[in-house]
């Protein structure tokens, strides 16, 4: 595959200069920044990480001002990004910086990919952008770009796959004196060009020369994937405990989905529940709680839709005479500013702050 793909920089490069979008982590090559921004662009749009990475780095500076983050307001700032592992993975490694090697990021491709949290993309992302080491980046945009290129005829869910790509490109990066441009315009193409969704904009694009889909017009079958499994769904009553003027909290387990973030207590419900059900299961969950609610309302419904699973949501809004011991029960301030709860929750946290104690 090698071979087919050696003239790809002198087509790219140029494209890439004279195209390239004006992002915030393009102006610089400070690992500690490019890191950031690759671990929060995983599963995530540039137009919605643009906010978040400009808040991080405000908050967080550098690798040492990480390490030593509080728990709680690490997470405060990721609130809303989602897939909350991403940032206690980047603390930790911070610390493991730190730790072993005294502060300062590492630079071989070997030390940076034994740090917790980063994967052969993201390692192969900093290694060729910050340090120019002929480390490719493939993530599914480059998959993409690859398969419809020489028209691939494997799944590029397969680890092999993801492997053969991998080598084959780095044989393109040693012959090249500019990894990180290669990198970061492999990515933008991807991203802006041969896009995930709907017709590649082949007309727009410089590769249109070497590429076989391009050629026969059969991009609709590249890249092959496997077949998806369907997600799983689950119906859940979410209490809005309040007393007085606080909210029930709790925290998730250490492991699993949303592990160890903060959430209103929750109960799951039949499939086959309807309203009623929901609203009869909610009250005798309260009531297990310890909360003596004096009186229910139904709040919101709503779905949230996590990678492999679905979540259909009844919220009531319950006020109680009680404050059982097993929750924490925070302030309308402390819900907006202090505890950081997923996004599955962020319909109910608005209808909280927006309605009256
Ligand atoms: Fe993708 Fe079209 Fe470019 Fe081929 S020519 S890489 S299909 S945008």
């Amino acid at each position: 595959m090698t071979g087919a793909l050696l003239s790809l920089p002198e087509k790219l490069l140029p494209w890439y200069e004279a195209n390239k979008r004006d992002l915030p982590w393009r102006k610089t090559r400070d690992p500690y920044r490019v890191w950031v921004s690759e671990i929060m662009l995983q599963q995530t749009r540039v137009e919605a990480v643009i906010g978040y990475y400009a808040r991080f780095l405000a908050a967080l500076p550098d690798v040492q001002s990480l390490a030593e983050a509080d728990d709680d307001a690490l997470l405060k700032l990721w609130e809303g990004l989602g897939y909350y592992n991403r940032a206690r993975n980047l603390k930790r490694a911070a610390q493991v910086i730190v730790q072993e090697h005294g502060g300062v990021f590492p630079q071989t491709y070997d030390a940076i990919r034994a740090l917790p949290g980063i994967g052969p993309y993201t390692a192969g992302a900093i290694g060729s952008i910050c340090f120019d080491l002929p480390t490719p980046a493939v993530d599914g945009n480059v998959l993409r770009v690859i398969a419809r290129l020489t028209a691939l005829r494997e799944s590029i869910d397969k680890e092999k796959t993801k492997k053969d790509v991998t080598a084959a490109l780095q044989g393109v990066y040693q012959k090249s004196a500019c990894c990180a441009a290669l990198t970061q315009s492999l990515m933008e193409l991807g991203a802006c060009v041969c896009v995930p969704n709907g017709a590649p904009k082949c007309t727009q694009c410089p590769l249109a020369a070497l590429c076989k889909a391009q050629k026969d017009g059969s991009w609709t079958s590249f890249p092959v994937r496997g077949e998806k499994k369907g997600r799983k769904i689950e119906h859940r009553a979410v209490l809005l405990l309040r007393c007085g003027n606080r909210f029930a909290l709790r925290q998730r387990p250490k492991k699993g989905l949303l592990a160890g973030l903060w959430e209103f207590p929750q109960t799951l419900l039949s499939n086959s529940a309807n309203d009623d059900d929901a609203l009869k299961t909610a009250l005798s969950f309260a009531e297990q709680c310890g909360a003596k609610p004096r009186e229910l309302v139904r709040e919101t419904a709503y779905t949230h839709i996590f990678t492999h699973i679905e979540w259909h949501i009844h919220a009531f809004l319950l006020d109680c005479a009680a404050m059982p011991e097993d929750f924490l029960w925070a302030t309308r301030s402390e819900l907006e500013s202090t505890f950081a709860l997923p996004s599955a929750f962020r319909p109910c946290v608005d209808k909280l702050l927006a309605s009256r104690s």
